[in-house]
């Protein structure tokens, strides 16, 4: 299948030509000298090392292809209507401008037209689009829009709300506050009912 999206993994750099872990590492110990520590002092040894490994987790969804996943794993189901929820799916991203922790969660609808995913699936295309470096906004569009480019649904509903590092710990220092974002697809956006059926699901989760 052809894919538009622009962020997706066919369009990000080849894996080939990343840095080697060995100059990953070394980055780490010249942003732990700028930081004003020494990285040779006993308790940083190991720290580009396991820097450099959490990193690899961070940002996993860069290997892997959301469109991909999704169009190998969907069935073919007659006569099934009725509108798919998937309520509180965690995730942890980290923010393109700072690389600070974005934490949150996901809501994820779709009103099925014959195609339909596991529901690990659509917790798995969260996360793949989480582990990369995102703004909520971006990262918002990206699962929507991945969904109806591959399950061709009567709508698609995502809303996220995450509380963002940069504005808790640095900066403005705002604990306590969090984005909310959403984008609404077909049925979602054109017929006021069926928005508020998921908004009253996910509203119901969000008071539990
Ligand atoms: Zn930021």
């Amino acid at each position: 299948m052809a894919s538009t999206d622009s962020s997706s993994a066919a369009a990000l750099p080849a894996l080939s030509e990343r840095p080697s872990r060995a100059e990953a590492e070394s980055a780490i110990r010249t942003l732990l000298r700028w930081a004003g520590d020494d990285p040779d002092r006993e308790g940083l040894l190991d720290t580009p090392a396991r820097v450099a490994r959490a990193y690899e987790e961070f940002f996993a969804g860069y290997s892997k292809d959301p469109v991909e996943i999704l169009s190998t794993t969907f069935s073919e189901v007659e006569g099934y209507d009725e509108m798919v929820v998937l309520t509180n799916i965690r995730f942890e991203s980290h923010c393109e401008h700072h690389m600070a922790p974005i934490i949150g969660k996901a809501h994820v609808a779709y009103l099925p037209d014959r195609r339909v995913v596991g529901i690990s699936k659509l917790a798995r295309l969260v996360d793949i689009y989480a582990k990369r470096l995102q703004i909520q906004e971006k990262m918002t569009v990206q699962i929507a829009d991945t969904l109806q480019q591959v399950l061709l649904p009567k709508g698609v509903a995502v809303v996220i709300e995450a509380s963002h590092g940069c504005m808790t710990t640095r900066g403005i220092h705002k604990p306590g506050t969090s984005l909310v974002t959403s984008r609404m697809l077909g049925a979602f956006r054109d017929d006021p009912s069926t928005r508020r059926e998921f908004m009253s699901i996910i509203g119901q989760k969000r008071s539990e």
